[in-house]
């Protein structure tokens, strides 16, 4: 499996002619605040203080790209669903994101951070409507799962599952996760790691036929 603790900060956007260009491939990580986003990218990359430098003062606001050594890109967007956040900032959110999504030719997928205990908000659900829209292949970490019983959690599991495959068929496909438990790391670091190798995607289409 590819070595994910190989990545460094590359650059922030608050706008999209700022964005690094737009060749090869990368993944992006979404989510309401306090979600456990952060907590997600540092589990996957092993890599403790990753998502500190999308924390920094001046940086919570904006698109934050991080790269591999093999050139592809991790992409940290920023937090949504804060009550306190004023208007003017969630239209700027919602259109940054939004063209984001719909107009970025190397973006592979988005991996979608709920808490297990507050899954699929209005937030959450205008994030995949603009992705089934697009097109784009979702992955839900349903995270905190340490949290719930594991028959609780299952259950959330199965409704989240049947949520996702009414709005888009197969696009969307969705886990446990738990950033303190190690739980379902391996699964997502496998998600990550097809959609970021183009040769990984064309072998499953491959087994699939
Ligand atoms: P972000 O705002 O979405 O980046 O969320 P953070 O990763 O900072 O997490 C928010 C809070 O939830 C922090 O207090 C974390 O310690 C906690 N947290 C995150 N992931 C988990 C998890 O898997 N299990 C538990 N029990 N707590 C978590």
């Amino acid at each position: 499996m590819k070595d994910f603790r190989n990545v460094s900060f590359l650059i922030s956007a608050d706008r999209l002619r700022s964005l690094p260009v737009d060749s090869g491939a990368e993944v992006a990580f979404a989510g309401r605040s306090n979600s456990g986003k952060s907590s997600a990218i540092n589990a996957i990359t092993s890599r403790k203080g990753l998502a500190r430098a999308s924390r920094t003062p001046g940086r919570t606001q904006l698109i934050n790209f991080f790269v591999f050594d093999d050139g592809t890109r991790l992409v940290d967007l920023p937090g949504y669903g804060f009550a306190r956040v004023p208007e003017a900032i969630r239209r700027h959110w919602g259109k940054l994101i939004g063209e984001y999504l719909a107009g970025r030719d190397s973006l592979k997928g988005v991996f979608v951070i709920m808490d297990v205990r507050h899954p699929m908000t209005d937030f959450d659900q205008q994030l995949l409507n603009w992705c089934a829209q697009a097109g784009l292949p979702c992955h839900v970490l349903l995270t905190k799962s340490d949290k719930l019983s594991r028959g609780a959690a299952t259950q959330v599991l199965f409704r989240v599952r049947k949520q996702l495959e009414e709005l888009s068929g197969d696009l969307f496909t969705v886990q446990l996760f738990s950033a303190t438990k190690a739980m379902g790391w391996d699964d997502a670091r496998t998600r990550l790691a097809r959609w970021l190798d183009p040769g990984g995607l064309e072998d499953e289409s491959v087994a699939a036929h």
